[in-house]
């Protein structure tokens, strides 16, 4: 029996990819962003689970990350992301991976390891429109995708950008970003086919029409990119992160808790010790704000969480024992904890927030 552990709720996985699916023109593919094992959700159950959901494609990060859907059994096209370096590309042509790329290096080696091996590598063209991160500078494609068509043994499949700020639609950005993957799109001869940019900020913010993939990441988890985004709400959130209490005990008024005494209690008070600190993924800037589930109850953090261990005031909550239930992410009984209220507490985003509990908690999956 685990003290703590992740529930995956693989139904609302798929509803979400259906919600997405409803939301975008139904002749643009979706590929679902499985990368750094699905955000904390568990790679391979996720992208089994959004296979038979209908599912078109599968990003990943790393190959490694690609080989491990494929001896899954995924045979629907996997696309790294990010690129990959010249001496992944044997190993990109093996999984049979479609490759962003951004520099000839990358694709002389895919070229070479493709048609060792007697196969057509599919590679995607990478502009930077505004996010300043990876890809070409847009009056440097045309002479890029020449240079690349001369190769032998791999095939352009399309032209592939990434928003800065796709939760703010009307941002001048944001405009720029769309006009400049237009203009990029009409200025190359041949445009490839499959031109993408959209994310799930972009999903939501009905960014998609112009694109014939689409990019969801954190919405398929059920999250929002961003507050106030309007089709938000109607994502479900798959992860909840369950606890129970080890120890419970009563503290006169004036005892100091935790390392450092950067509490102290004002009343008698009742306080329950939870076997999850930091090294669990439950940050340690929760310390004095984060608050958990108890008995249906919201239970304040108190004191500095620590490695393995955070304490919890439930003077207010009735009865507590040792064993019983503490959510710190989803819900209980009537009241919910959002990553989204974690992450604004821990100031950071849910993403950052998935990655940590997925990286240092079990995983239990059901299907609700
Ligand atoms: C991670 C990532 C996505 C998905 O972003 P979300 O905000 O999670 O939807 C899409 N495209 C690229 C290039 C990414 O790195």
């Amino acid at each position: 029996m685990h003290n703590n552990y992740l529930e995956i709720n693989l139904g609302a996985l798929q509803r979400n990819h259906g919600l997405i699916r409803e939301m975008t023109p139904d002749t643009t593919k979706i590929i679902s962003v499985v990368k750094a094992d699905a955000y904390g959700h568990g790679l391979i159950p996720v992208a089994k689970a959004l296979d038979s959901c209908g599912a078109d494609a599968f990003a990943i990060f790393d190959i490694e990350e690609a080989a491990a859907l494929r001896r899954a059994g995924i045979a629907k096209p996997v696309m790294a992301l990010s690129g990959i370096m010249p001496d992944q590309a044997p190993d990109a042509a093996e999984h049979d991976v479609s490759v962003t790329v951004y520099n000839i290096e990358a694709c002389k080696a895919l070229s070479a390891a493709c048609s060792s091996s007697g196969q057509i590598g599919d590679v995607f063209v990478k502009v930077d429109t505004g996010m300043g991160r990876l890809g070409l500078a847009p009056e440097d494609m045309p002479q890029f995708l020449e240079q690349i068509s001369k190769l032998g043994s791999i095939r352009i499949r399309g032209l592939i950008s990434h928003f800065a700020a796709s939760e703010a639609p009307e941002n001048a950005h944001t405009k720029n970003q769309i006009a400049l993957f237009d203009e990029v799109q009409n200025n190359c001869p041949n445009t490839p086919p499959l031109c993408q940019m959209a994310n799930s900020g972009a999903i939501l913010c009905n960014l998609s029409a112009g694109s014939s993939m689409v990019r969801p990441g954190i919405a398929l988890y059920g999250s929002s990119p961003a507050p106030g985004i309007k089709n938000a709400h109607r994502l479900e959130p798959v992860m909840s992160f369950k606890t129970r209490v080890l120890s419970v005990k009563k503290v006169p008024a004036n005892t100091p808790i935790s390392y450092g005494m950067t509490y102290t209690t004002k009343r008698e008070s009742v306080i329950a010790v939870i076997p999850a600190g930091y090294a669990n993924g439950y940050s340690r800037s929760l310390s004095n704000k984060g608050e958990a589930l108890v008995r249906g109850m919201r239970a304040p953090v108190v004191g500095v969480v620590c490695m393995n261990l955070t304490i919890l005031d439930v003077t207010d909550i009735g009865n507590v024992s040792p064993g019983d239930e503490v959510v710190l992410l989803g819900r209980q009984q009537d009241r919910i904890i959002t990553a989204e209220e974690i992450a604004v507490k821990a100031g950071t985003i849910s993403y950052e927030i998935y990655c940590a509990f997925g990286r240092a908690n079990p995983r239990v999956y059901v299907e609700q």
